[in-house]
């Protein structure tokens, strides 16, 4: 079994995920490619060097792991019937009965 780190694939990509990802809900609408890019373009230098080390460093972090990560945090705390982001298992009272409403109604 591959080595992990803190439930992630390995050290570089926990370690990313923790620093710039950790409030997962501001990046629902990311994907791959957006993390990524967020990632590197707030650390580039003006320095080369400095740069290699930093895009070196970012070859070895999982970004799928990273978005699905997210997604599967979206997919928990979302409201079942407007999508928005929710603790519960509906943001509000209207879109409980919404959904029940519609539920009650596809059933016939
Ligand atoms: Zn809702």
């Amino acid at each position: 079994m591959a080595l992990t780190y803190n439930g992630y694939k390995n050290y570089e990509t926990w370690f990313i995920k923790f620093h710039y990802f950790n409030e997962e809900e501001l990046w629902y609408d990311y994907d791959v490619v957006n993390l990524y890019q967020h990632v590197q373009d707030g650390l580039m230098t003006d320095s080369n060097i400095t740069n290699s080390i930093i895009n070196h460093f970012l070859t070895y972090v999982h970004f799928e792991e990273i978005y699905e990560t997210i997604q599967n945090h979206k997919e928990e705390y979302s409201c079942k019937n407007c999508g928005e982001y929710s603790e519960d298992k509906y943001c509000c009272k209207e879109c409980e009965q919404e959904n029940y409403v519609t539920m009650t109604h596809e059933k016939g």
